[in-house]
């Protein structure tokens, strides 16, 4: 059986913290403020797959409270939650990302952020999809105050 799941994630850019998106480390002035090192890309994309799977959520298996995730590396997370719903009996199929961000410019990234999420996810690169825009200069991502993040992700039970 395939089932799909949603996520979606937004974290807001301040001075100070680095820029991570999909495991990149991405050189701008600004970085995403969180508990973690709020990547929300792999955010969005644990949310997704954990959903597929019917296992809850990423603020439920990685409380911000809990100190052991204070700066972790989200791609980490990503991977336990992958094994979270491998020992669910599921298979990590398929996965579509939309980053929508005014600045800077992510094309040249998206590459190894592909290669990086596939890596963690078991995904092929073929069936895992990251696409960026921006917001047309509209609201809260368009003035530059932070990133929002959607994805979809299929998992077949196995
Ligand atoms: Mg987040």
């Amino acid at each position: 059986m395939i089932r799909t799941g949603i996520g979606y994630d937004s974290h807001r850019l301040v001075v100070g913290r680095p820029l991570v998106l999909g495991g990149q480390h991405i050189p701008h002035e600004r970085g995403l403020e969180g508990h973690s090192d709020a990547d929300a890309v792999a955010h969005a994309l644990t949310d997704a797959i954990l959903g597929a799977a019917a296992l809850g959520d990423i603020g439920r298996l990685f409380p911000d409270a809990d100190p052991r995730w204070k700066d972790a590396d989200s791609m980490v997370l990503l991977r336990l939650a992958c094994d979270r719903v491998v020992q669910g009996g599921f298979t990590p199929r398929q996965a579509d990302i939309t980053v929508i961000l005014e600045r800077p410019r992510l094309a040249p990234f998206i590459p190894a952020m592909v290669e990086g999420l596939s890596r963690v996810t078991g995904i092929p690169v073929g069936s895992l999809s990251v696409k960026a825009k921006t917001n047309e200069g509209m609201g809260f991502i368009g003035r530059g105050e932070g990133v929002a993040v959607m994805a979809v992700a299929t998992v077949e039970s196995t």
